[in-house]
C-alpha cells in the first residue's frame, strides 16, 4: 500500500472549499424543498453544470487527474453535506459513466458519457440499470436477456430493471443483461441505450423513504434495439470471454473485485457527509438550548452522544480515505473498500439517529434538517451492497473461505 497521508493538497484543498459553498449556498436552501417535492431538482443541477460541478470533465478530473485517490471523497463528503438527495441526482450520472468506464472501449468512453451529462444549457442524465425486481444482491439472478440478431448487427433487450436511479428520465440507459445464460454472473455483458431508443419506458416511480430529490424507477426493456456497438467493450472479446469461461478458463475474478472495491469509497464519502451534516448540527444546537438552567450540552449523557459522534465520524472517514488511496493503487487485500462502505453507512445511520435524539421533538419534525438526514442515512445501509453483502465480501477476503 502506498503510503497514507492525511494531508490534502492546494488544490484538494481548493476543491473542497468550491463544494462545500456550493453545498451551503446552493443546496441546503432547496433541500427541503425538493425532499418534498421528490422529483429531479432540474435547476440545481443546471446551476451544478454552470459552475463545472455537474459534467463528464469533473468526473474526468477526479477520476484521472488525482494520483491520491481523495479529491474524489473529500469532494462528495461536502456535497452530500449538503443535502443527499440533491447529491445523489448531481452523482447519479456518474453511475452510469463508471459502467461505461469500466467495461467499454475508450472510443465507447468518448462517445458516451458526455452524453450521460450534456452541457449547462441542456443537461442530460444517466442511468446505470443492473439490479431487478427478482435479484438485487444475487446479481447472477438478472433475468434481462440481451440476444445478438446477426442479420442486422443489432442486439434486441427484453426484462424489467428496478430501483433505477434515473430510471426512464435518463437519456442514456447503461443495461446490464444476460447474453448466456447457463453462465450465471459470468454470461453477462453491459449495453449502452441510446437516447430515444424504441422499446424502453420508466415503469413504476418509487415514493422513497430517503434522497427523495433522487429519482427511482423501474425500466422495462420491450424488444430494445440497440446497434452491436452499443455492447460495452467488443464483440470478439465477448466471445473470447465466454469461451474462456466454458473451458473453465480462469477469469479476472481478482481484477473485478479490485475494481468493486475502489468504487465503494466514493459511496462512503457520501454517507460521511450525511453524518457529518447531522454532527454539526446537534453540536451547534446542543450549545445553544437550555433545559434545567443550563446548556444541554453540559451534561455528560449529550457531550459524550457527541464524542462518540466525532469520533465515529473520523473513523468512517479514514477508513474511506484508505480505501479510496488503495483504490488508486488497486492494492486491496481484505476488502478495505468494503469496510469504508460498511461503516460509514452505519455510522451515518446511528449518527443521525442521535442527532435526532439531542434535538429531542425538533429532531422529529420536517422544519428542521435533522429527520431528513436521518432518513437520507439509510439508504447507505441498503444500496451499492447492503450491509450483509459488505460483511460477506470482508468475511470472504479475511478467511479466504467461500462463505456463504
Ligand atoms: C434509492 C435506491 C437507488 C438505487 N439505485 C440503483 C441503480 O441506480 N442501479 C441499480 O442497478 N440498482 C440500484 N438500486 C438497487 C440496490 O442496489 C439494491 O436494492 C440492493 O443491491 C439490494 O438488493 P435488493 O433490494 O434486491 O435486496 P436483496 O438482495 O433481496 O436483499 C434483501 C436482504 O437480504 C440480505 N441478503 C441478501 N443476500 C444475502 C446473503 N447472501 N447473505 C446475507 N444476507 C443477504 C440483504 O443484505 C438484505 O438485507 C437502488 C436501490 C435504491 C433503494
Amino acid at each position: 500500500m502506498s503510503e497514507l497521508s492525511l494531508s490534502l493538497n492546494e488544490d484538494q484543498l481548493q476543491l473542497q472549499k468550491w463544494v462545500h459553498d456550493f453545498a451551503e449556498d446552493v443546496i441546503r436552501p432547496a433541500a427541503h424543498e425538493w425532499d418534498q417535492r421528490e422529483e429531479t431538482p432540474w435547476p440545481i443541477l443546471e446551476q451544478a453544470a454552470q459552475i463545472g460541478l455537474y459534467g463528464w470533465e469533473f468526473m474526468a478530473e477526479m477520476m484521472m487527474n488525482d494520483p491520491t485517490g481523495l479529491s474524489m471523497p473529500v469532494a462528495l463528503e461536502e456535497l452530500f453535506w449538503g443535502d443527499a438527495g440533491i447529491g445523489m441526482s448531481i452523482m447519479g450520472s456518474g453511475l452510469a459513466a463508471a459502467g461505461i468506464a469500466a467495461s467499454g472501449t475508450s472510443e465507447q468512453v468518448m462517445e458516451w458519457v458526455p452524453q450521460c451529462y450534456g452541457d449547462a444549457e441542456n443537461v442530460k442524465l444517466g442511468a446505470y440499470a443492473a439490479s431487478e425486481p427478482d435479484a438485487g444482491s444475487d446479481v447472477g439472478a438478472y433475468r434481462t436477456r440481451a440476444v445478438y440478431d446477426e442479420a442486422t448487427d443489432e442486439w434486441v433487450l427484453n426484462g424489467t430493471k428496478t430501483w433505477i436511479t434515473n430510471g426512464g428520465i435518463a437519456d442514456v440507459h447503461v443495461v446490464v443483461a444476460v447474453v448466456d445464460p447457463e453462465l450465471g454472473a459470468k454470461g453477462q455483458a453491459s449495453f449502452v441505450v441510446p437516447p430515444g431508443t424504441k422499446g424502453l419506458s420508466m415503469g413504476q416511480k418509487f415514493s422513497k423513504h430517503g434522497i427523495r430529490a433522487s429519482h427511482t424507477a423501474e425500466v422495462v426493456l420491450d424488444d430494445v434495439r440497440v446497434p452491436g456497438r452499443c455492447l460495452l467493450g467488443s464483440k470478439e472479446r465477448l466471445d473470447e470471454r465466454l469461451a474462456g469461461v466454458r473451458e473453465g478458463k480462469a477469469n479476472n475474478r481478482q481484477a473485478a473485485m479490485q475494481t468493486f472495491e475502489a468504487t465503494r469509497p466514493a459511496v462512503a464519502a457520501q454517507a460521511v457527509g450525511i453524518a457529518r451534516a447531522a454532527y454539526e448540527y446537534s453540536l451547534e444546537y446542543a450549545k445553544e438550548r437550555h433545559a434545567f438552567g443550563k446548556p444541554i450540552i453540559m451534561n455528560q449523557s449529550i457531550s459524550f452522544m457527541l464524542a462518540d459522534m466525532a469520533t465515529e465520524i473520523d473513523a468512517a472517514r479514514l477508513l474511506t480515505w484508505r480505501a479510496a488511496l488503495m483504490g488508486k493503487t488497486k492494492s486491496f487485500k481484505n476488502a478495505e473498500g468494503s469496510m469504508a462502505k460498511l461503516k460509514a453507512g452505519r455510522v451515518a445511520v446511528w449518527s443521525t439517529e442521535r442527532a435526532m435524539q439531542i434535538l429531542g421533538g425538533y429532531g422529529y419534525v420536517s422544519e428542521y434538517p435533522v429527520e431528513r438526514w436521518h432518513r437520507d442515512a439509510k439508504i447507505y445501509d441498503i444500496f451499492e451492497g447492503t450491509e450483509q453483502i459488505q460483511q460477506l465480501v470482508i468475511g470472504r477476503a479475511i478467511s479466504g473461505m467461500r462463505i456463504e
